[in-house]
C-alpha cells in the first residue's frame, strides 16, 4: 500500500503511531498524556512529603528541646537569685521559704526533662519516610547528651540542696555559721552556672540544627519546584508535538479528499490523479478506497467512451466480455441478445457456441420467455434463492446471476455470470456479490450504447430489406456489390446470379385479389430462401422478380441448385380460402465473373436466360451463352 520508506521514516512513523487505528491513536496519546500527568503528580507528591516530614521533626523534636533549654536557663535564673539570698537568711521560716522556692525550680526543670524524654517524634509518615530514604535527619545523640548533662546537673543541684537545707537548718538552731556550708553553696553556686552553660550552648546546637533544617526544606521545595517545571514544559512540548502528528496524519489526507471531491462537483477532474496514501490506519484505508472509486469511474468513462465509438453491435458486446474479465474478475459469463420480436434469444458473448456448452437448457433460445430473467425483467440470482431457475442445469456446481438488459422497458438481452460453488475457485458471497455489482455498474453503462446500436442496425436493416417478404433489397445489392465483387476475385470464384420471375403471376392477383397475391409472394420467397445455403443472398429484385446470389459457387453447381428450386416452387401446394394450387418460376443464370467481369452487366445477362426460359415455355431454367446476347436487341 506505502512505497517503501527509509529506516528513519519508519521509525518516525512508529514513534507516532502513524500505522495504528485512529482509536488505537487516542489510546496511546491518552497513556501519554496520563504518564506525564502521573510524573508531575509524583513529583508534587515526593516534594510535599519531604517538606512534611522534615516540619514535623521540626516542630516535634527540636522545639521540645529548645523549650527544655530555655526553660532550664530560666530556672537557673532564678535558682541563682534564690541561692544569693541563702547565705544572709537568719530563721527557720525565711529558710523553708527559699528552699521551696529552689526545689520548684529544680521540679520545674525535672518536669521539662520528663516531658522530653517522653515526647515522641516519630509519626507514621516520619517513620516510613526515613525507612524509605535511609535518612535521619537529627542529630539525636548530641542533643540526648545535653539533656543527660542537663539532668546530671540538675540532679546534682538538687542533692547538694538537700545537704544545704539540713546543714543550714542544724546550723540555724544552734545560731552558728559553717565554712562546709558556705563550701556546698559555692559548688551549688558553680553547678548552676555549668547548667546554665550547657542550657546555652544547647539552644546553639538546636539553632544551628533548626537553620540545617530551614536550609534543606528550601531546597527541596527549590528542586522540586524546578523539577516540576521541567516536566511540564517537556511533556507540554511533547504533548503538543504529538498532538500535531496525529492531527496532520488526519487532517492532511481528509483535506486532500476534500479538495478532489470538490473538483470533482465542479467537472474539472483528473481521474487518474490519485490521493498520496500517507498511513496504513482508516485514513489509509479510506484513501485507498477513494483511489479505486476513482479508477473504476475513469474505467467507466474510457470504457464508455471506448464502446461508443466501436462500429458494431458485437465489438460492444466483446467488449463489455473482455472489461468482466479484465476489470470485474469475473470468468464464467454469457451474453444473450433477445430478438427485436422478443421470441427467441441467441448467444453473442462468445458469439459462436454449441447448445451444449450452454449452462442453460437450449429451449430458451427458441423461446426466451422461458429465461426467467427475461420473463421477469430483474435480476435473477440463485445467491439469493438455490435453484431459483428450472432452466440452469449446472445448479449443483455452480450459482449464477442472469441480470437482465432493460432496452426500452424491455429486456433486450441477458448477462449470465456463473461461479463456482465448491472448488479452489470458489469465492465467498460477499466477494461474488461485490463483483455483481460491478458488472452491473459495466451493464448499465453499455445499455444506452446497445440501444443505439440496435436502434441503428433495425434502421438500417429496414431501408436494405423488403418489408413484406423481409428479403434483402436491391439497395442493398447496391450497397454491398463492391464488397461481394472484390471478395469473389479475391478468392478466385464465381457468384451465380439466378434471375427468378414467377409464371404468370398476375393471374393470383387476378382471380384471388392482391392480398393472395402477396400471401403466394412470401410463400415462394420462403421456398427460395429454404433452397438456398445461408450464406448465400436472396434479393427481391422487383415484384415477383428475384435474384439470388450463389456465393464461391462451384463449376456446373448454378444450375443444379436453380433446378432445386424450381422443382421446390413447382411442388409447393398454395392455399387460398378452400382453393389449393401450384405455381412455376422460371430462372435465367450467369455466373460473374466467369461470363464477365462486369458485375451489373452480369445480372443483365441473368435477365437475358430469364427471358429465354420465358420464351421457352416457362418453368425451367436457362444458362446464359453469349450468343443470347446482342447490343442491338437490348
Ligand atoms: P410472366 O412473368 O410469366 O410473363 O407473367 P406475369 O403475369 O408474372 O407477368 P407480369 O410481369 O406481366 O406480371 C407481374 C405481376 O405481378 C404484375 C403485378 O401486379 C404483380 N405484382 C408485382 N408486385 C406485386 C406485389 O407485391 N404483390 C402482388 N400481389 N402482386 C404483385
Ligand atoms: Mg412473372
Ligand atoms: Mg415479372
Amino acid at each position: 500500500m506505502i512505497n517503501k520508506q527509509n529506516p528513519l521514516k519508519k521509525v518516525i512513523r512508529f514513534i507516532t503511531f502513524t500505522d495504528l487505528p485512529i482509536r488505537k491513536k487516542f489510546i496511546l496519546f491518552a497513556f501519554g498524556v496520563l504518564f506525564w500527568f502521573v510524573m508531575l503528580t509524583g513529583a508534587s507528591f515526593h516534594a510535599l512529603i519531604d517538606v512534611n516530614v522534615k516540619t514535623t521533626q521540626l516542630v516535634n523534636t527540636l522545639l521540645p528541646y529548645k523549650n527544655l533549654a530555655h526553660e532550664t536557663l530560666q530556672h537557673a535564673h532564678e535558682i541563682s537569685h534564690w541561692t544569693v539570698k541563702l547565705k544572709e537568711i537568719s530563721s527557720i521560716d525565711q529558710l523553708h521559704l527559699n528552699l521551696t522556692q529552689l526545689n520548684r525550680n529544680i521540679d520545674h526543670i525535672y518536669d521539662n526533662l520528663r516531658y522530653v524524654n517522653s515526647r515522641t517524634s516519630a509519626s507514621p509518615i516520619n517513620l516510613l519516610w526515613s525507612r524509605m530514604t535511609g535518612l535521619d535527619w537529627l542529630d539525636n545523640e548530641a542533643n540526648e547528651k545535653y539533656v543527660k548533662t542537663i539532668t546530671a546537673n540538675t540532679r546534682e543541684l538538687s542533692n547538694i540542696l538537700d545537704n544545704i537545707s539540713s546543714d543550714k537548718e542544724r546550723l540555724l538552731q544552734k545560731n552558728q555559721n559553717s565554712s562546709a556550708l558556705n563550701n556546698a553553696i559555692a559548688k551549688f553556686t558553680a553547678t548552676r552556672k555549668l547548667l546554665e552553660t550547657d542550657c546555652n550552648d544547647f539552644l546553639k546546637v538546636i539553632d544551628r540544627q533548626s537553620a540545617n533544617y530551614s536550609a534543606t526544606i528550601t531546597t527541596t521545595t527549590k528542586y522540586a519546584f524546578w523539577i516540576i517545571l521541567i516536566v511540564l514544559i517537556f511533556a507540554t512540548g511533547l504533548l503538543a508535538i504529538f498532538t500535531f502528528w496525529i492531527s496532520a496524519s488526519i487532517v492532511k489526507p481528509v483535506n486532500s479528499m476534500i479538495e478532489k471531491i470538490h473538483t470533482l462537483a465542479t467537472g474539472n477532474v483528473d481521474l487518474t490523479d490519485k490521493i498520496e496514501i500517507c498511513s496504513d490506519d482508516e485514513i489509509g484505508a479510506m484513501s485507498a478506497e477513494f483511489n479505486e472509486l476513482m479508477d473504476t469511474v475513469h474505467g467507466m468513462t474510457v470504457y464508455k467512451h471506448v464502446i461508443e465509438e466501436d462500429s458494431t453491435i458485437e465489438d460492444v458486446y466483446s467488449r463489455m466480455g473482455e472489461a468482466f474479465h479484465t476489470n470485474v474478475g469475473i470468468d464464467t459469463y454469457r451474453i444473450y441478445e433477445v430478438s427485436s420480436d422478443f421470441k427467441t434469444m441467441k448467444s453473442v458473448f462468445p458469439f459462436s457456441i454449441s447448445e451444449n456448452e450452454l449452462d442453460c437448457d437450449a429451449d430458451i433460445l427458441n423461446s426466451c420467455d422461458l429465461c426467467r430473467a427475461v420473463k421477469t425483467g430483474h435480476e435473477i440470482s440463485s445467491l439469493t434463492y438455490d435453484r431459483v431457475c428450472k432452466q440452469f442445469k449446472h445448479d449443483q456446481e455452480k450459482c449464477h446471476v442472469c441480470i437482465p438488459m432493460i432496452i426500452g422497458g424491455q429486456a433486450g438481452g441477458v448477462v449470465q455470470l456463473t461461479f463456482d460453488k465448491t472448488g479452489e475457485n470458489a469465492d465467498s458471497r460477499a466477494k461474488i456479490e461485490q463483483r455483481v455489482a460491478k458488472a452491473e455498474a459495466y451493464i448499465k453503462q453499455s445499455l444506452s450504447v446497445i440501444e443505439a446500436k440496435r436502434l441503428m442496425e433495425t434502421l438500417r436493416d429496414s431501408t436494405l430489406r423488403d418489408p413484406m417478404t423481409g428479403l434483402l433489397n436491391r439497395r442493398f445489392l447496391q450497397d454491398q456489390a463492391a464488397y461481394i465483387i472484390s471478395g469473389t476475385i479475391r478468392r478466385k470464384k464465381n457468384v451465380a446470379m439466378l434471375m427468378c420471375d414467377i409464371d404468370y403471376f398476375k393471374q393470383v392477383n387476378d382471380k384471388y385479389g392482391h392480398d393472395a397475391g402477396d400471401a403466394v409472394l412470401i410463400e415462394t420467397t420462403k421456398s427460395l430462401s429454404d433452397s438456398v445455403r445461408d450464406t448465400d443472398i436472396v434479393v427481391r429484385f422487383g415484384g415477383e422478380e428475384f435474384l439470388i446470389l450463389l456465393v464461391d459457387v462451384e463449376p456446373g453447381d448454378a444450375i443444379a441448385v436453380a433446378e432445386k428450386i424450381r422443382e421446390n416452387v413447382a411442388e409447393k401446394i398454395f392455399t387460398v380460402g378452400a382453393e389449393k394450387f401450384h405455381k412455376t418460376i422460371s430462372i435465367g443464370i450467369s455466373e460473374f465473373p466467369k461470363d464477365t467481369d462486369a458485375f451489373w452487366q452480369s445480372i443483365k445477362y441473368a435477365d437475358v436466360a430469364l427471358y429465354q426460359a420465358k420464351e421457352g415455355g416457362r418453368n425451367q431454367v436457362v444458362q446464359f451463352e453469349p450468343s443470347m446476347w446482342s447490343e442491338d436487341q437490348f
